[in-house]
């Protein structure tokens, strides 16, 4: 009789478990809180109708270089990535952009003096992207299979950026750098902030910061479709309250960041195993706006129209002060943003002519400050006229967002704080064990944290399937 696992929640982590264990040959049934699986990694008309919006995550350097998505045939099942021609824009004051390009040669020429260091920072993990990929991507191992390379990766990622930022001598390349860091949610003097710069620049060279035709929701829905191959299926508005409440499985993957874990798993969990998941300690949050636009944004520098993502926050120094700020429970002035503008290079996203743009900055995890106008500042900033060719707006305060996805405690969407202890213990020392022996927890609260790769599903099942080999 073929054994029965239940997957708790249908965002990436929790599709890719799915699969996993689906392909190990277990019956598997996924149940979604909210109508439409994805998480948040979502499409929807957020603000008028035929402008289709990521909800959550909207470029994908983790998701093109995943090596679980990476095996699986997903573009059978619709998955198209789209690569802007240059990956990340960064535009500056005086009218003109830093690009980050795909090709590191480009990206190496156009940095001018900085060139030969960023190459020399960025190459040895590009050039061995296949070998790097799966060991940034899974728990931190003390014997990785790429020693020396691993070696060569944690002397500059245990740095800050600010330390490894001094590399380089043009303000632009640091400010560059500065945006790429920013995306750890850390300040960018504390350990491990250079870590994420390389992990966001690295694929950038390696795979592209793509995104899929039609959104986010491609990914999900390919991944979904993937999955009813093996006769699985997703069934939405199916919150789980308690495990106690559901039939019995041999398995339960709970795509839950620690405190839902508690909550559902309530008796099942040993008081102690419990105690460490409310340590748990949640990151900042973030305040997003979903724009509906009547032109493209009418940027300075005209190369950011050749990026889907562009970095608005100028120099290294701003970037900087702006995520001590939030790191310190601050709301900054000029808050670094984050901005895709997807229907540039997709015309699924909106009617014809017309575009959209999706924006966030950080904010303490919980916030309820409006950061609007500040935001809004920041594009104006580089883009005069942004607000004029506004045609609707949906705002999401960090509650908005949890209110559409549980796992966004506080708005926090890497499901955790990412420094150095909850790196190497997420979300505690067992990792996707729990105390009770059939339950697993699967989410980005698991290495290797957030991003849409799949990879702390498929860790996590893995995990899963080797311990009940040795039960059965
Ligand atoms: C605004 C924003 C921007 C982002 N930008 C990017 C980006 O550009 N690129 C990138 O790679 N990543 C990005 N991310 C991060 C990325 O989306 C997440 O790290 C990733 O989705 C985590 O996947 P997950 O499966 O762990 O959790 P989630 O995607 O959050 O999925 C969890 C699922 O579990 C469901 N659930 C929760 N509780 C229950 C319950 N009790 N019962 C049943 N179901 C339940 C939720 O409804 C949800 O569907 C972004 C996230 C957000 C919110």
């Amino acid at each position: 009789m073929s054994l029965k696992a239940c997957v708790i929640g249908a965002g990436p982590n929790g599709l890719a478990a799915a699969i996993v264990l689906a392909q190990a040959g277990l019956q598997v049934d996924v149940l979604e809180a909210e109508p439409t699986p994805g998480g948040a990694a979502r499409t929807l008309e957020l603000t008028l109708p035929g402008f289709r919006h990521d909800f959550g995550s909207a470029v994908f350097p983790l998701g093109a270089g995943s090596p679980f998505f990476s095996s699986l045939p997903l573009s059978n099942h619709g998955l198209e990535w789209i690569h802007s021609p240059a990956a990340l824009a960064h535009p500056l004051d005086d009218g003109t952009a830093v690009l980050l390009q795909r090709d590191l040669k480009e990206t190496r020429d156009s940095l001018g003096i900085d060139g030969a260091a960023w190459d020399k920072l960025m190459s040895p993990f590009v050039e061995h992207w296949s070998e790097f990929a799966p060991e940034i991507l899974r728990p931190v191992s003390f014997v990785p299979r790429h020693p020396w390379l691993m070696a060569r990766f944690g002397m500059v990622a245990l740095q800050s950026a600010q330390a490894v930022a001094q590399r380089f001598r043009d303000p632009r390349t640091r400010a560059l750098f500065a945006g790429l860091a920013a995306h750890s949610f850390l300040s960018l003097d504390e350990p491990l902030s250079a870590a994420f710069a390389i992990m966001m620049a690295v694929p950038a060279h390696a795979v592209g910061w793509p995104i899929p035709r039609g959104g986010a929701q491609a990914i999900t829905n390919a991944l979904c479709g993937f999955l009813s191959t093996f006769g699985s299926n997703v069934s939405t508005s199916s919150p789980v309250r308690s495990l106690a409440a559901l039939p019995n499985y041999d398995l339960f993957l709970c795509d839950l960041t620690p405190r839902q874990l508690v909550k559902v798993g309530g008796e099942r969990l040993s008081e102690t195993y419990k105690r460490r998941l409310q340590s748990y300690r949640y990151g900042a949050g973030v305040f997003k706006v979903d724009y509906a636009l009547n032109s493209p944004i009418p940027w300075k520098a005209t190369d950011c129209l050749r990026a889907a993502t562009v970095h608005l926050g100028g120099s290294f120094e701003e970037i900087a002060a702006s995520e001590k700020a939030v790191r310190n429970g601050q709301h900054a002035d000029h808050p670094f943003v984050l901005l895709a503008q997807p229907s540039l290079f997709d015309s699924s996203r909106a009617p014809a002519a017309k575009h959209t743009a999706w924006a966030y900055c950080h904010v303490p995890n919980g916030s309820k400050v409006d950061m609007l106008e500040k935001l809004e500042n920041q594009i104006e900033r580089f883009a005069p006229g942004f607000r004029d060719c506004i045609l609707a707006r949906r705002v999401f305060s960090p509650a908005d967002l949890e209110s559409m996805d549980a796992n966004l405690v506080g708005g926090d969407i890497g499901g955790g704080v990412m420094d150095l202890r909850q790196f190497l213990f997420r979300p505690t020392m067992r990792r996707y064990a729990t105390s009770a022996r059939d339950v697993y927890i699967c989410s980005s609260s698991t290495p290797p944290g957030g991003g849409v790769h799949g990879m702390c599903g498929y860790h996590a099942a893995k995990m899963a399937l080797s311990r009940l080999s040795k039960l059965t």
